[in-house]
């Protein structure tokens, strides 16, 4: 099938996105028990359909088009040991958007980022703590391609692969981002701090808000030990935060 140029938004895509908008709307009442719509939840529709309705490209053609411009990528040494590119992976009309480091084993293995016990955390956090479902959110990485034995990325192969999370963040445009681990965090602050002191405060990245806080694998890593409940409260204050930066109801994490 005839692929669209992603800078046309036909009427009807326009409108697919003002239905699903008020649909999220709805569901997220319903849950809540509300009744109606609050003059809050439309506004915050109106700012999630408003700008993609007129010039920008459609979000999801718009990754779609970066994935495919992304090919079989070999811009730098990681291609070499990859099974799997980690795309990523959730909803093109986030509003937060979570950025890891790079894929690990089960990431490289299954093309999807976070799906390991580090996903397992993650998702926890997203569906336990703030009550939305991972499809809600858009997960990805600051490099695609796992590097070897799960080592950090080199200066190089990030300078190589950010202008593809560039182009990601700038598609979905989330109202914010959280970035997990000191890598994510480092790369999108520009700051040398480790992950420890640029935690639990917000930064900003290209405009957006910006929240690092600790990588989930740090909390598998912590379990069992004495420092594990420290770990587990630092990463919930920062994603209370967060919550409240969305606008999200903050409650008891369990
Ligand atoms: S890490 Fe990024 S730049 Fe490097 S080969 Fe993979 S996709 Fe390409």
């Amino acid at each position: 099938m005839d692929k669209k140029p992603i800078r046309q938004q036909p009427v009807a895509e326009a409108a697919e996105e003002v239905v699903r908008a008020v649909k999220e709307i709805l569901r997220r009442q319903a849950e809540l028990g509300a009744a109606g719509i609050g003059r809050e939840e439309l506004e915050r529709a109106r700012r999630r359909v408003a700008p993609r309705a007129g010039a920008r490209p459609n979000p999801a053609e718009a990754l779609r088009q970066i994935h495919l411009d992304m090919g079989d990528c070999r811009r730098c040494p990681l291609h070499r040991g990859r099974t799997n590119i980690v795309f990523g992976d959730g909803d093109p009309y986030a509003r937060l958007m979570f950025v890891g480091e790079g894929p690990g084993a089960d990431e490289d293995a299954q093309g999807v980022p976070f799906v390991g016990r580090a996903g397992q955390k993650l998702n926890d956090i997203i569906e336990k703590g703030m009550k939305l479902k991972r499809s809600e959110v858009y997960i990805a990485n600051v490099v695609k391609s796992r590097p070897p034995g799960n080592r950090d990325p080199q200066p190089d192969e990030i300078a190589a692969c950010l202008p593809f999370l560039d182009r990601q963040i700038e598609v979905i445009h989330p109202e914010a981002i959280v970035a997990l681990g000191t890598i994510a965090a480092q790369t999108l602050t520009g700051l040398d701090a480790p992950i420890g002191k640029l935690r639990g405060k917000w930064h900003e990245y290209k405009g957006i808000p910006l929240m690092p806080t600790y990588h989930p694998s740090y909390l598998v890593r912590l379990q069992g030990s004495r420092q594990e409940e420290a770990g587990r409260r630092a990463v919930w204050e920062d994603i209370q935060q967060v919550m409240e930066k969305l606008g999200l109801p903050v409650g008891s994490k369990t």
